[in-house]
């Protein structure tokens, strides 16, 4: 049993994290920036310890200063959540060898599925379908590359072994623009991600982006929860999501999650975790593994009456699964609408006080955000500010519901994208459902 849990995030999920340990009897320590101290779980937490300037480097990316943090609490375990250091292997060797639970993946599990081609390797070896691609890194003899592009088939994606956050990769349509986009990429692998391994993979026209949720404890059992579907983006990122995602029968269903499972005893997995793939043509190419809780978790928590975050508190302190695959029901539909403190036309970032909050309410509505009345939304740090998440026994009641809660919310003071949910919402093709992961850009770029 954990008896007291350091939250190394900030914003809604480090208060997602408090909430769950709230609920176990666990105390909490929040720790944050110069910038975060009016933050809503500082404010709620056991203990709160300041770890550095506004500058994400200095503060949540510090990683002496977070293990400090957590032995001058005399804390049990630390709680990455997502973004920040949650996927970072260094960090989670660091958190076990000061003598802390990390509430994750072992180091060496999560160092493995953080390379992007070694993850590759290992879920071909497990039987899990992978996008046609280079199989490893991409060397430097152009005639090598120009022969696998051609082999592979034109259009292909450049993408960074070590790339995230829709970042560090680019599309390429003709023979003439490889080796250029190539050189491109890799610098920019070399800028942003530390490493300039890159490998190429055939670029599916046409598919949806459907992910699946696993657990696993350290005694070798592993359950998956189903699927969602997120492929409605911008520039990669995610914006709406949904579970279950559509057209994904029961035997297709069945079959990842046997598949899933069997990777993920494999691999040794342990945690919660989410197998990314693209879907085209009823057939599912794996992409990446995400190591660490997701943004979209609460559309899986709804569908599937589990407790994600709890679950990943019980597995670090070594308690097995409560669950078995057959427990696991899918009930109804779930979809989560990201709200982020940014203009809905133009996209940019829209830091600053918000002046009126109302959360929305009535059956199926759950709200997850860190806002309040009189809030400063800093600018440091990513946009999103809540998520709307909405349940109902069915797709269209579900869809009804997030459109009835987007009205109702209000958020004054900064601006957001509720008008682009609201919009969607109303969209016919995204009420047929089943759109692929370019429907939002074209849409963007048809009716701005
Ligand atoms: P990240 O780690 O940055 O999220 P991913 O590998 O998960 O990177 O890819 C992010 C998004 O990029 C996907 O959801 C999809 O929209 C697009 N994408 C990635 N690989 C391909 C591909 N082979 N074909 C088409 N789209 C792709």
């Amino acid at each position: 049993m954990l008896e007291k849990i350091l939250i190394a995030n900030r914003g809604e999920i480090a208060l997602r994290i408090l909430r769950a340990c709230r609920e176990m009897g666990i105390a909490t320590v929040a720790v944050h920036s110069e910038a975060d101290r009016d933050l809503k779980h500082v404010r709620l937490a056991d203990e709160s310890v300041c770890i550095g300037p506004a500058s994400s480097t200095e503060s949540y990316l510090n990683v002496p200063a977070i293990i400090s943090a957590a032995e001058v609490t005399d804390s049990g375990a630390i709680h990455p959540g997502y973004g920040f250091l949650s996927e970072n292997a260094d960090f989670a060797e660091r958190v076990e060898s000061s003598g802390f639970a990390f509430i994750g993946p072992r180091p060496e599990t999560i160092r493995l599925m953080g390379d992007k081609v070694s993850a590759k390797k290992a879920m071909i070896a497990a039987g899990v379908p992978c996008v046609p691609g280079s199989g490893g890194a991409l060397g430097d003899d152009p005639e090598e590359n120009m022969r696998l592009a051609a082999e592979i088939g034109y259009p292909v994606i450049i993408k960074a072994a070590g790339g995230g956050g829709g970042r560090g990769m680019r599309v390429v349509h003709t023979e003439g623009s490889l080796l250029n986009s190539i050189a491109i990429t890799r610098n920019e692998a070399k800028q942003f991600f530390a490493n300039d391994a890159l490998y190429m993979e055939k670029y599916l026209e046409h598919p949806r982006h459907v992910e699946f949720q696993v657990l696993a404890d350290s005694h070798g059992n592993a359950v998956c929860l189903g699927e969602r579907d997120c492929s409605m983006q911008r520039r990669h990122q995610k914006v709406i999501e949904e579970a279950p995602a559509l057209g994904i029968t029961p035997a297709m269903r069945e079959e990842m999650i046997q598949r899933l499972n069997r990777a993920c005893r494999e691999i040794g997995y342990r945690g919660a975790g989410t197998f990314e793939f693209l879907f085209e043509n009823d057939e599912f190419f794996f992409m990446e593994m995400n190591t660490r809780i997701q943004v979209e978790h609460p559309i899986t928590e709804a569908i599937t009456g589990i407790d994600l975050v709890r679950e990943q508190i019980n597995i670090a302190a070594g308690e097995h699964l409560s669950i078995s695959q057959e427990d696991i029901r899918i009930n109804g539909h779930a979809i989560e609408c990201r709200i982020n403190a940014e203009d809905p036309v133009k996209f940019f970032p829209s830091p600053g006080t918000v002046t009126q909050y109302h959360a929305p309410g009535g059956p199926g509505i759950r709200v997850d955000t860190h806002l309040y009345n009189g809030y400063t939304v800093p600018q440091y740090y990513d946009s999103m500010v809540a998520k709307l998440i909405a349940h109902g026994p069915t797709r269209d009641i579900a869809i009804a519901r997030i459109r009835g809660a987007l009205g109702e919310i209000v958020i004054d003071g900064i601006k957001t994208n509720i008008p682009l949910h609201i919009d969607l919402m109303n969209d016919t093709n995204f009420q047929k459902g089943g759109t692929n992961i370019h429907y939002l850009e074209k849409k963007l770029k048809t009716n701005p």
